[in-house]
């Protein structure tokens, strides 16, 4: 107990933990200068954006013709309008999907990135791609609401992907970016490795819109962002916590999309 006293008022620690803290900076700064990027998915170099023309190509972007509810990419155009089965046959809480690409292996190595491998310099190419997919719908939004973490999982991650990408759309479509609109107000475990309906079960009741979230979204014609669709699960929820705090109605933009027709593949 004294020696940690002693040691917390100690003139010199301070000063030492703050001079290695500029020398770490100094040298990851050096580092980024000398070093060329590497590629997001296959770590080869690549100049400026996040991914080399190979892995570029293998992403898969979605377009229409797709179902106009759930986004989900048809095979061929049968007109404007048209529903998938899915859609009619288990109709969700929000009125429509979109998302950027498909989730495959380049997909994923992006979000892992992103989210775990502290690679925010994709933020503003996979918002890009995200404000671009979901351009009808941003059209008529009121706001941009990102799909909250729990505090503590926040707090452990430093960041919240889905406010990082929220931000770049935002700008990218002149919306507002409403951060308080949604509280994430149940630590839920990951929905890694979960079925459909453990999923649904999992995020039962784990957002709110707060008190002071409800200027934000009463009224408002709102876009969730989330990076990945997966079951749709946690969008549900988070669109069923905005419908009941008076949303107008609630659209939903992810990054990438499991397109179903086989297994859930995270
Ligand atoms: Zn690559």
């Amino acid at each position: 107990m004294r020696g940690e006293i002693e040691a917390g008022v100690s003139p010199g620690r301070p000063l030492l933990l703050r001079l290695f803290g500029a020398l770490k900076s100094t040298l990851r700064l050096a580092a980024d200068v000398a070093l060329p990027q590497l590629c997001a998915a296959c770590r080869e170099p690549v100049d400026g954006a996040g991914l080399c023309p190979k892995c570029w190509s293998k992403l898969a972007f979605i377009a229409p013709p797709y179902c106009e509810r759930l986004g989900t990419p048809f095979p061929f155009d049968d007109g404007p309008g048209r529903l998938s089965l899915e859609a009619i046959a288990e109709p969700p809480a929000y009125a429509r999907a979109r998302a950027a690409v498909r989730y495959d292996d380049t997909a994923k190595t992006l979000v892992h990135a992103l989210k775990y491998g502290d690679r925010l310099d994709l933020a503003p190419t996979m918002g890009r791609w995200m404000a671009n997919a979901g351009r009808e719908l941003l059209a008529t939004a009121d706001a941009i609401v990102p799909v909250p973490l729990h505090w503590r999982r926040q707090w452990a991650r430093r960041f919240n992907q889905s406010a990082l990408l929220s931000e770049v759309i935002g700008r990218a479509s002149g919306r507002p970016v409403a951060h308080g609109a949604l509280k994430r107000v149940k630590a839920t475990p990951q929905q890694v490795g979960l079925g459909k309906s453990e999923r649904a079960e999992n995020v039962q009741g784990a957002f709110r819109v707060p008190a002071e979230g409800k200027a934000a979204v009463a009224g408002r014609r709102l876009v969730l962002v989330d990076d990945v669709l997966t079951s749709g699960a946690t969008v549900d929820a988070c669109t069923r916590a905005l419908l009941r705090g008076g949303a107008a109605a609630v659209d939903v933009l992810a990054f990438a999309r499991v397109v179903m027709g086989g297994r859930i593949p995270i």
